[in-house]
């Protein structure tokens, strides 16, 4: 949504970069010399339920702001050639916030030093004066242990933006707390009629059911989403497939049986893959896309492998030597199988950030999972391979805990209460969402959230951290997407605030002559070119598919009718053609606006 470019290297460079910049901003970006980004598309957003979302806004507002390119020995024409997208270390380095909760804890004899207040949490801070959020008038104090960051609700919205019912894009949304799901207030009335008919009819009982009737779905297998279980269900041609597939142990005891459970499995995939966000778990992550995916998992795995290797025979048990236990090898290759279904969510969960919508996806396609497992497997596995998996289970789990422990780091001192703290501020809302009690730890802080492989926007060394945190005073300097502002100086309104044009003019360069269609995300306030119908058509898609309960198969000229030469919008993003370069603004502001409405306008929710 709101990344902030920072340049890297302080200097001649920069002041080049900034005479570049007004005078893209001057000559409107029509041309020349800004590299159009690559479709942004497919990747950045509704990627396959991983993207890891640490920023603070928006999960799918994963989107880089355009990477100008310049070359110092080549003059500024903006008539030129676009260049040649350059790896340089002075480029713009788009970073995003990660978020609060990623701040570490400044420890001090176990106890936590954060020497924010109540009022510094809830206070917007201006350079007029701060002043208390609005609906914030209720500060309650920070009670013993209670981290101030967790208090800060995520501002990435934990809900897709489509309707769960129709799959349309949803003006007001109403939210479900516990699910990624939102919907038109119209759908889930209705659907919460249907529901209410079905038992309970109290007033009570349907105000609870008000809540998200998906959420129940979740943890049931309905009749008309169930699979051909059990030996007389599934057809014959599956069971012969699969057979055939592991006939190198036809000879165990438990060959039938097993290869049984792996047919069940299979349609278990499929079913699960029609179910909400299913989708997302289909198809291995794009890690050309998600660069930093593999830092974090060890072991993609997606539905659409393990479907390939129970149809094509690809589990095998260990080799005799590594094996050990009285499994045979059917049951080892049931774990296995198993093991990987309970993989996809466990990098889902173990990728995305609590809360986020793909997070929560991956806890709706695991609950779901989950119904069907004590369904139809649960209760046939042998206890070897129930005590198999249980064991992956935990380590899984001990494997998430460790990744989302809170980072600390030990201060020398306690808190004298001097004035020298420091404060860690968000430009977009203005309000403080961390504390350390002075410049040299909020330098372990740098330096620790450095190391864990965060971004800061600036080539971070442990001899430059300090001044670092100097200059990120400056709104145009953040490091991880924050202001770092003395305490006093915040309070004393000694500070600047990011200007809103900048943020405006960061977003426009990216049209070079041959552009014809643009994209304009109101959510992620970006906007993109496309050379061609087609290729506008290709982002379009991945929008979709990445949306929940939509019929891809909608047809390019649908796609023109509706949404190049129609008013239609998906999350937020509109498609326009570019008319002619002098015309060009006003379509897109007025796009702006009315995006603005859509995706983020009154957004209601629900306790669940
Ligand atoms: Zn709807
Ligand atoms: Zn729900």
């Amino acid at each position: 949504m709101k990344e902030e470019c920072i340049v890297q290297n302080v200097g001649v460079e920069e002041v080049v970069m900034k005479n570049l910049y007004e005078l893209c901003s001057a000559k409107n970006l029509t041309k020349g010399s800004l590299v159009p980004t690559k479709p942004r598309g497919s990747g950045n957003t509704k990627k396959k339920g991983t993207k890891r979302g640490r920023s603070v806004d928006n999960e799918e507002a994963g989107g880089y702001k355009p990477r100008l390119s310049i070359s110092r020995s080549k003059s500024l024409d903006m008539d030129d050639q676009p260049q040649t997208k350059k790896k340089k270390v002075n480029e713009l380095k788009p970073v995003k916030k990660i978020l609060p909760s990623e701040f570490p804890q400044e420890m001090f004899e176990g106890k936590d030093l954060d020497p924010s207040t109540p009022e510094d949490m809830n206070g917007i801070y201006t350079p007029d004066g701060h002043f208390p959020a609005e609906g914030d008038d209720e500060t309650s104090p920070l009670v013993e242990g209670d981290q101030y960051q967790k208090r800060i609700p995520i501002p990435a919205d934990g809900n897709f933006y489509l309707c769960a019912v129709c799959g349309l894009e949803v003006e007001e949304r109403v939210c479900c707390k516990k699910c990624p799901r939102s919907y038109h207030k119209k759908c889930l009335e209705k659907s919460q009629l249907a529901a209410s008919t079905s038992n309970d009819t109290s007033a009570e009982a349907s105000e609870k059911k008000m809540a998200c009737k998906r959420c129940e779905d979740d943890l049931q297998v309905y009749p008309d989403e169930d699979i051909n279980a059990g030996v007389n269900n599934i057809p014959n041609d599956e069971k012969e497939k699969v057979q055939k597939a592991y006939k190198e142990w036809g000879e165990e005891g438990s060959f039938t049986f097993n290869s049984l459970i792996l047919c069940e499995l299979l349609q278990i995939l499929s079913k699960l893959s029609e179910y909400d966000y299913g989708e997302l778990f289909i198809a291995p992550v794009d890690t050309n896309m998600i660069t930093d995916y593999l830092k974090t998992i060890r072991t993609p795995m997606d539905y659409g492998t393990i479907i390939s290797k129970l149809e094509k025979g690809e589990y095998s048990p260990p080799s005799s030597e590594e094996k050990d236990g009285e499994m045979d090898a059917m049951e080892e290759i049931v774990l296995y199988a198993l093991k990987d279904i309970l993989q996809v969510y466990h990098n889902c969960l173990m990728y995305n950030p609590k809360g986020g919508m793909y997070h929560r996806a991956g806890e709706v396609q695991a609950r779901k999972w989950n119904a069907y497992y004590s369904k139809h497997i649960a209760d046939r596995i042998s206890p070897s391979i129930a005590a198999g998996l249980t064991k992956f289970e935990k380590s899984c789990e001990i494997e998430r805990q460790s990744v989302f422990k809170p980072r600390q780091f030990n201060a020398k001192t306690g808190f004298n209460g001097s004035s020298r703290a420091l404060a860690v501020f968000d430009p977009d809302t203005k309000k403080i969402v961390k504390m350390y009690t002075s410049k040299a730890t909020a330098r372990a802080a740098v330096l620790l959230l450095h190391n864990s492989g965060y971004e800061s926007g600036w080539d971070l060394k442990n001899s430059n951290a300090k001044s670092r945190i100097d200059s990120a005073k400056d709104p145009e300097k953040t490091l991880f997407g924050y202001q770092w502002i003395p305490i006093d100086e915040l309070k004393g309104g000694d500070f600047k605030l990011k200007k809103k044009d900048e943020e405006e003019a960061a977003v426009k360069p990216m049209l070079s002559k041959d552009v014809v269609i643009l994209k304009d995300d109101t959510l992620t306030k970006k906007v993109q070119g496309f050379v061609s119908e087609e290729e506008a058509f290709a982002d379009w898609s991945m929008e979709m598919k990445g949306s929940l309960n939509i019929n891809v198969d909608d047809n390019l000229s649908d796609f023109i009718k509706q949404y190049l030469d129609g008013d239609k919008t998906i999350n937020g993003i509109s498609y326009r053609r570019v008319e002619s370069e002098k015309t060009k603004d006003e379509p897109m502001a007025e796009n702006n606006d009315k995006g603005e409405e859509m995706g983020h306008k009154s957004k209601e929710s629900l306790d669940v």
